[in-house]
């Protein structure tokens, strides 16, 4: 019977809860708000299978010829609703037009993240835009397999920690899923999200859609927005909204992010998409600023996507090792923030308003640098900037 001991050996990924025979396990969230096994001990037959499943327990990395590509969707609307070049979107749209369903991360009503299916194509902008919050799986791998039993094709995007769940749980390859993983640098908790949305509450019930990475100031500076029928009401970089703060600054990961098991360059996914702010260093021409996804295919499945999407996108091969040189976000954990046990324990007692006020309060000396940054974005010269630093970073 699955016991979390400790929890960074738990990366939520459902798995255990979707196979177990007797449908004893429920995810339950803890005072963080990250959902862990809870076994039902009256009805748990210790069959073992919900151990035997779960990916964090039985890790390999076995190498494959990989391909890669930037990919930039060629309609501007879809790429610039889009977290990097769009090409989720593209990827998404092969499998909804042979009659499939894609599965991603979307917000509910109340903006919280959740795991769902879509089956048609003007339905596959609620997946667009990365959400920095951990998303409810729900039954979504039982859903999956539903389908491929019944034929259907299927797309299933997420963290690399929810694919290898998904791989892990479904136990075989099946040439009608096509499997896409994000680079991670790590997934926040829904409870500090909710805190966030609180802090935020005199915006939020006037917005229709939230944007942890809009393209306001174009793509090398996104911002955390709020839209309200396609205008954008609120926009606040990284060095100023106190939930992009908290995400880089790694103050609420999940605990397993910061021994992350799934940071590899070989994956169980078909495909890995993530963004390329350095595109000038592999295509000057491919420099817009309008954003470009990386994708570098694990599988013949994922690079006969490639194939399938060139139609409707921008779209060069470029070599595998440059494409992931020196991508710390693929290969390392973040760091635990030295203040992250503080920062839960006050969050159980402030509000929104009061715990990012603490712990991420807007300074004068924030409110200048914000002045000056947004003086070199319509200069141009904090993009030349961006450019030299990213180049001394190796990236
Ligand atoms: C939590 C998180 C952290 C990331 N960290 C990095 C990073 O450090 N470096 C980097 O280069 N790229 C990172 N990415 C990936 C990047 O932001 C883009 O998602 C990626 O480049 C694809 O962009 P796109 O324009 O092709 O697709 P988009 O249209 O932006 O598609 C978004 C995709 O992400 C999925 N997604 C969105 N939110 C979540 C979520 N909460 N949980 C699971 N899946 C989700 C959707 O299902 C969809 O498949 C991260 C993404 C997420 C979700």
């Amino acid at each position: 019977m699955i016991k979390i001991d400790k929890k960074e050996s738990c990366c939520g990924c459902t798995a255990c809860a979707a196979i177990c025979p007797k449908n004893c396990i429920e995810m339950k969230k803890d005072r963080e708000g990250f959902r862990y096994p809870c076994v039902d001990e009256d009805k748990c037959v210790e069959c073992g299978a919900c151990e035997k499943v779960c990916p964090v327990q039985k890790q390999e990395e076995k190498t494959c010829e990989q391909r890669a590509f930037l990919v930039q969707y060629k309609d501007d609307k879809v790429r610039l609703e889009s977290s990097a070049g769009g090409a989720f979107t593209a990827i998404a749209e092969t499998v909804l037009e042979k009659g499939g369903v894609v599965f991603g991360a979307a917000y509910d009503e109340k903006f919280q993240v959740q795991h769902v299916y879509v089956e048609n194509k003007e339905d596959l902008k609620i997946f667009r835009n990365s959400k920095y919050v951990q998303s409810d799986l729900k039954n979504t791998f039982c859903e999956v397999k539903e389908f491929l039993k019944n034929n259907k094709y299927v797309c299933f995007s997420g963290t690399p920690c929810q694919l290898e769940g998904l791989n892990s749980f479904l136990g075989k390859k099946y040439d009608r899923l096509i499997m896409v993983d994000v680079v991670c640098h790590g997934i926040p908790s829904p409870f500090i999200w909710n805190k966030y949305l609180e802090y935020q509450k005199n915006e939020i019930p006037k917005v229709d859609n939230i944007r942890f990475r809009d393209k306001y100031f174009g793509y090398k500076y996104s911002t955390m927005s709020f839209v309200k029928d396609g205008k954008n009401l609120y926009h606040a970089g990284s060095q100023a909204d106190p939930m992009l703060r908290a995400f880089f600054t790694d103050i609420c990961d999940r605990p397993s992010c910061y021994n992350c098991p799934a940071k590899k360059r070989y994956r169980v996914s078909d495909m890995t998409i993530w963004d390329c702010f350095s595109v000038y260093d592999f295509d000057k021409k491919m420099d817009d600023d309008k954003g470009t996804t990386r994708v570098l295919c694990h599988t013949d499945k994922g690079l006969n996507v490639v194939e399938q999407i060139k139609d409707r996108v921008n779209c060069k091969e470029v070599s595998a090792d440059k494409l992931v040189a020196g991508v710390k976000e693929m290969f390392e954990s973040v760091k635990m923030n030295p203040r992250r046990d503080d920062f839960f324990d006050d969050a159980q007692a402030m509000t929104g308003k009061e715990l990012f006020e603490k712990y991420y309060p807007i300074t004068a000396k924030i409110k200048i640098k914000t002045i000056i940054r947004k003086t070199l974005l319509v200069t141009g010269i904090y993009g030349t900037m961006k450019k030299i630093l990213n180049k001394a970073r190796g990236r």
